[in-house]
């Protein structure tokens, strides 16, 4: 699970995650990330973290080395730092040009319906579940801005009495509906990965109805490794990987 997603970190192609991740509005790269396991229900999240990479993985040692579960901006870099991780730069060229053009164009921060997306991995194994997720948030954001990544319950959940979710899309829309828990509940109660992942975006549909303009969506697996996904709209990837083989879930 975590070389899954440091493999995505560390891609400087990927504008949306880890190194070449698009920036705030003053130009900074704030990385929000997190680690679950469903077994004790350890967790372990940092959020708007500068400069150190793999964010997932200060995510963990966050679980594992200490009593909390989030660590933010600057106490994580500090605590990335004692931990061993090195300080190094996430901007690229090619996310710098974005930048300016961005900056050129006077766009007010945050204002991007685009550009934005989330790595995450669900791992199942002999009935224990990990979850882990990254991201660089939305491109153009407030510094300080935290999306729903590196939240327990609304960027991702496990349990492995129930099934675990990853969510990606408006972290602001996740974040309102608690998505991942609210999905990880509706399986604990009896439904389908697939069930419950369509149920919980057509609640937030119904419910505010302004959903289905935000990109929003979700990916679990069951307690019995049953998959689903569902998403507001088109252009969502998800795969499942069973030994060897490779399918994609839907998108
Ligand atoms: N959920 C991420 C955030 O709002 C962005 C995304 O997954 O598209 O920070």
């Amino acid at each position: 699970v975590e070389q899954g997603v440091i493999a995505v970190e560390m891609n400087r192609r990927v504008h949306s995650v880890g190194r070449g991740g698009l920036p705030n509005s003053s130009g900074q790269v704030e990385l929000d990330a997190a680690w679950m396991e469903g077994s004790q229900l350890r967790a372990g999240g940092v959020a708007a973290l500068r400069d150190f990479l793999p964010a997932v993985s200060v995510a963990r040692k966050v679980m594992e080395k200490t009593p909390h579960v989030l660590l933010v901006g600057e106490g994580a870099e500090g605590f990335a730092r004692q931990q061993g991780f090195r300080s190094q730069r996430l901007l690229t060229k090619e996310s710098i040009r974005l930048w300016r053009e961005w900056k050129r164009n006077q766009a007010p921060p945050g204002a991007s319906g685009s550009g934005h997306d989330t790595v995450g991995v669900i791992g199942w194994h002999k009935g224990h579940a990990i979850v882990a997720c990254s991201t660089s948030g939305l491109p153009w954001k407030l510094p300080g801005r935290v999306g729903d990544s590196p939240i327990i319950g609304a960027g991702l959940y496990a349990d492995d009495q129930a099934g675990a979710a990853v969510a990606t899309g408006i972290g602001e829309e996740i974040l309102r509906f608690s998505v991942t828990s609210r999905v990880v509940e509706a399986m604990r109660r009896g439904a389908s990965a697939q069930n419950a992942c369509e149920g919980v975006i057509r609640f937030m549909i119904r419910r505010k109805p302004e959903t289905t303009k935000a990109m929003v969506a979700v990916l679990a697996v069951r307690k019995d490794g049953q998959c689903g996904v569902a998403a507001t709209c088109r252009g969502f990837s998800a795969y499942v990987r069973k030994d060897k083989h490779i399918t994609e879930l839907g998108s």
